[in-house]
């Protein structure tokens, strides 16, 4: 069964959504004029119920089917946009300097749009559909504000899926995996704080920069010693500042960095061991170390069964040549994340053809990917309801 006839002939009606999107990006939990346009969209499609202001900006439609009682799934959209000038001189380029959507969170809104006006069209599914449309992807935790906002109990949503892009996949492609898919994401910030004086006569002071050059080395050790070889995780410094003058043993230094792993547990030993190596530095050397540490989005986790059934939709839609479903992870981060933590769901990726990468000025979304992905997220929702 390929892509849906109807999606095919909604294609141009949702790239003139996803364009007029595009036209007009919007930061973080700041997506009023995008979120004004998905709720309206959902009233005039017909939509049972549309609840705004979840998660500050969000937005969330139910449709119910005409099948009878049923669960109710929940299929999720990100509207924000990045701060980035656009260079990608399409005529409907972004008209706000600074602003643009380059990680094609209009496409992805425009897309579960199309779906709904589908879905409240024909109804033919048990229970309910929930399109859930969430702000601040790009580091804000727009996702994890809706869930804290009771979105999944509210709704009663038993099961979430999700949908990015993929630059480099073809178009009418699907990418996925069971288990992690995208990573998890921490910084950390050390100060090491000494005590400083003549760099002549270091046996009165505590320098703090030998000090921290010791637990940069330290620090590799996570990842080398500490964590099983099989096992991702990377700890990188990227910042050390440390002092003025060529005769001042000063009195601080600073390191930065980031962590990133696959498994929720690794994460928590990574950061564990950081404060255990600096409290050990600290006490073997008479300093004192303060670590920053935040955890940013946790691990995106695919559960197994929702992942086999997300596949064989995405079979359904681009057939079974044109779906892998054992792909490496991506190291970057997703805040679906924190859907997939308080319910069972799977995150795919979706072909954006041969495009400039995400993040990247002269990126743009690909509206041939249109009737792939509705037809997923329709037959995903047809599928998961069936009488
Ligand atoms: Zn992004
Ligand atoms: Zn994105």
């Amino acid at each position: 069964m390929p892509i849906l006839n109807r999606a095919a002939e909604m294609q141009d009606e949702v790239a003139g959504w996803r364009q007029h999107l595009h036209q007009t990006p919007e930061l973080n939990f700041d997506v009023f004029k995008t979120a004004a346009f998905v709720t309206e969209k959902l009233k005039a499609f017909g939509c049972d119920d549309v609840v705004t202001g979840l998660g500050k900006t969000g937005v969330v439609g139910i449709i119910r089917g005409r099948q009878g009682e049923g669960p109710t799934i929940g299929l999720r959209a990100d509207m924000d946009a990045l701060p980035l000038n656009e260079i990608s001189g399409k005529p409907y380029a972004s008209t706000i300097p600074g602003k643009m959507h380059a990680c094609g969170h209009d496409g992805h809104t425009a897309m579960l749009l199309g779906a709904a006006k589908y879905l409240a069209e024909t109804r033919n599914f048990t229970g309910s559909v929930a399109l859930i449309f969430q702000p601040a992807e790009e580091g804000g935790g727009g996702g994890n504000e809706m869930v804290k906002d009771g979105m999944m109990d509210r709704f009663d949503i038993s099961k979430v899926f999700g949908m990015h892009n993929m630059p480099g996949l073809p178009v009418g492609q699907f990418a996925i995996r069971p288990g992690p898919i995208m990573a998890a994401t921490a910084e950390f910030t050390i100060t090491v704080r000494g005590k400083g004086g003549h760099a002549a006569m270091p046996h009165g002071t505590i320098d703090p920069i030998v000090i921290t050059s010791q637990l940069v080395g330290a620090l590799q050790t996570i990842a080398s010693r500490s964590t099983d070889p099989v096992e991702a995780v990377v700890v990188s410094v990227t910042k050390f500042h440390a002092g003025d003058a060529y005769n001042i043993i000063p009195e601080t230094a600073e390191i930065a960095g980031t962590v990133r792993t696959l498994r929720k547990e690794i994460a928590k030993k990574s950061e564990e061991r950081i404060r255990t190596i600096c409290a050990g530095l600290a006490t073997a050397f008479g300093a004192r170390i303060e670590v920053d540490y935040q955890a940013n989005y946790p691990v995106t986790f695919n559960h197994a069964e929702e992942t086999i059934f997300a596949s064989d939709v995405a079979i359904g839609v681009a057939g079974d040549a044109y779906v892998h479903r054992g792909i490496q992870p991506v190291m970057g981060g997703e805040d679906f994340s924190y859907m997939l933590e308080a319910r069972p769901g799977a995150f795919i990726f979706i072909g954006n053809g041969d495009t400039a990468g995400l993040h990247n000025p002269a990126y743009d979304f690909n509206d041939e990917a249109i009737p792939h992905g509705m037809s997923y997220w329709v037959k995903l929702a047809e599928t998961a309801l069936a009488a």
